[in-house]
């Protein structure tokens, strides 16, 4: 299956700096061919976005959406507006969100549906806290949230698992490949049971946190692992680049 590495913008980034940015990532990765790669940036800047990618193999996401299509929701954004404006991807169940916003699993799962109801693919994060990892919860908070984002949804073809602990995010401390890998292959595991063996071997598993030049090759050679999400490390289009060309 084709790798994939999207770029989680977060808050940041504004017209001038996000245009110059894709026109120097453009260059740089001109001859990457055997990589999806989709820039996730806030919702003010899709507009402009959509426009600068054209005609290159560059793909646009979102960070969220509400789990409603149209109506009385102030401040929102919703699944059917972020096709419209030219989106292919939507980042779901980020632990910024499930922290900052209270987003739990059953509001996740309602907005998945609404995302593959609107034809939009999903990035949908899950991953455990230093506490828990430290408790020896990792596998059981990692189980609960699969089951739970996932409930009563039967098309996997359009979602992919970032696996995203939450002591690695923006910490300059990525997981290990070995860690990573022990998760990844417990997720790849348990979507065979949940859904089935070609499912499963089907699912992108991506990893995200502290994702950067340097440790990217050494992750993407686990089995498992079939590409990531970054945070800080795509604010810059050349250390974003070099990430892409692993
Ligand atoms: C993220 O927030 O999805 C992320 C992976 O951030 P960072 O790369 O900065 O750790």
């Amino acid at each position: 299956m084709k790798p994939l590495i999207a770029a989680n913008w977060k808050m940041n980034m504004d017209t001038k700096s996000s245009v110059s940015f894709i026109n120097s990532f453009k260059k740089y990765i001109k001859n990457i061919k055997n990589m999806e790669i989709v820039i996730c940036p806030p919702f003010t800047l899709l507009n402009k976005i959509n426009e600068a990618i054209k005609n290159t193999n560059i793909k646009l996401g979102a960070q969220n959406i509400h789990f409603e299509e149209k109506g009385a929701f102030t401040g929102e954004v919703s699944g059917l507006m972020l096709k419209d404006a030219g989106c292919e991807y939507v980042i779901l169940g980020h632990s910024e969100r499930r922290q900052y916003f209270n987003e739990t699993n059953s509001m996740i799962n309602r907005k998945i549906k609404s995302a593959l109801k609107n034809k939009l693919k999903v990035i949908l994060c899950i991953g455990e806290s230093l506490k828990q990892r430290n408790n020896n919860q990792t596998m059981k908070i990692i189980k609960n949230q699969l089951l739970n984002c996932l409930n009563n949804i039967k098309e996997m073809k359009n979602i992919v698992i970032a696996y995203e602990p939450i002591w690695a995010i923006g910490t300059g401390k990525n997981a290990t490949p070995s860690q990573a890998e022990e998760v990844h292959k417990f997720i790849r595991e348990l979507l065979s049971d949940i859904y089935n063996k070609n499912i499963s071997k089907n699912i992108r598993i991506i990893y995200g946190g502290s994702v950067k030049p340097n440790n990217i090759k050494e992750l993407m050679a686990m089995k498992n692992i079939n590409g990531a999400l970054v945070g800080n490390a795509s604010l810059d289009a050349k250390s974003f680049a070099k990430i892409c060309g692993v």
